[in-house]
């Protein structure tokens, strides 16, 4: 198989945010130019295949004949033990159409109840990410990562996203949630997914972090809006809002040169705006609310 090459225009194949923002971070060291499908215009098929392979070479394959450029996708989900590997494929789709994590970890909740599932110290579960790389001859190449723990309840944290507040890794006490997120990259599923990825397809390539972050500075203003606009669209609950209020606030100490809005009065002005502006969704409300805290930093 062809192998990947520094400069190579890659295609995320992804539309969810998170995903999109944790991939662009693994890959950005090695040189790759990564473009998300999302912002290509490709349309996300149907993951309609009954295993994680199945969906990640689907999704790879779609998007690498789509846009004639080799593509990467993921396939992931939480796999618990007591519900028989649950929710499995489907983790995505128990958060209904609004991609509500809170219903979704309170239904998890409720069905490892409804099997005695919660007995000390949680019930056994693990994170499982499937990558597929693709060319767009149709060419593919599978990579698999897993990592174990149990899970909590109630869920703990606002950082990561999805399940990420009711997961503890073994070996340790906190939640995904309540990791910073390079204690979580450090040992994700999909982290082992992409040394296997990394071994196979780009060991040729130097990572040369110090040049991506240089480049990165000349290229940007310093404010990482790609994180932020990644962790306000996939947050869903009170503690995640309460930690990308912080992270805001963090940012305001160390980038506020770059913020729009700097006094409260010119801040609150546009957050109205914002807030008046926003389209009627399905969204969890607290997300709506992210985006135009978010985008009073940036915009009139
Ligand atoms: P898909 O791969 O886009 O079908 O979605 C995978 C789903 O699995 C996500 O929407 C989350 O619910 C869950 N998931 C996958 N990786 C993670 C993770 O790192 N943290 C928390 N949840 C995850």
């Amino acid at each position: 198989m062809t192998k990947l090459r520094r400069g190579t225009r890659l295609v995320v194949a992804s539309h969810n945010p998170g995903k999109v923002w944790e991939i662009q971070q693994l890959i950005e060291p090695y040189g790759l130019d990564a473009i998300s499908a999302g912002d290509l215009g490709l349309a996300e098929p149907e993951e309609s295949e009954p295993t994680f392979a199945g969906n990640a070479k689907l999704k790879a394959v779609a998007a690498a004949t789509g846009s004639g450029l080799p593509a990467l996708a993921d396939d992931s989900g939480l796999e618990v033990d007591c519900l028989g590997g649950a929710p499995g494929i489907y983790s995505a789709r128990w958060a209904g159409p609004g991609k509500d994590f809170g219903l979704a970890m309170k239904r998890l909740g409720e069905e490892i109840t409804s099997r005695n599932g919660w007995v000390a110290p949680g019930p056994r579960a693990n994170f499982i990410s499937v990558l597929c790389l693709a060319w767009p001859d149709g060419e593919t190449r599978l990579f698999e990562g897993k990592v174990f723990g149990h899970l909590v309840w109630p869920p703990r944290g606002g950082n990561g996203f999805g399940y990420d507040p009711m997961f503890v890794p073994d070996g340790g006490t906190e939640t995904f949630g309540e990791m910073q997120p390079e204690g979580k990259y450090a040992i994700s599923h999909r982290t082992r997914a992409f040394a296997a990825f990394k071994a196979a397809m780009l060991d040729a390539i130097t990572p040369d972090a110090i040049a991506a972050k240089a480049n990165a500075a000349t290229t940007g203003t310093g404010r990482d809006l790609a994180a932020f606009s990644a962790a306000a669209a996939s947050l869903s609950t009170r503690a995640e809002s309460a930690a990308f209020i912080a992270r805001l606030k963090d940012d305001l100490a160390v980038h506020g040169s770059d913020w729009k809005n700097v006094t409260l009065g010119a801040y609150l002005d546009a957050l109205q705006r914002q807030l008046a502006e926003a389209p009627a969704t399905e969204e969890p409300a607290w997300r709506t609310l992210a985006k135009a805290l978010l985008a009073a930093s940036c915009h009139d």
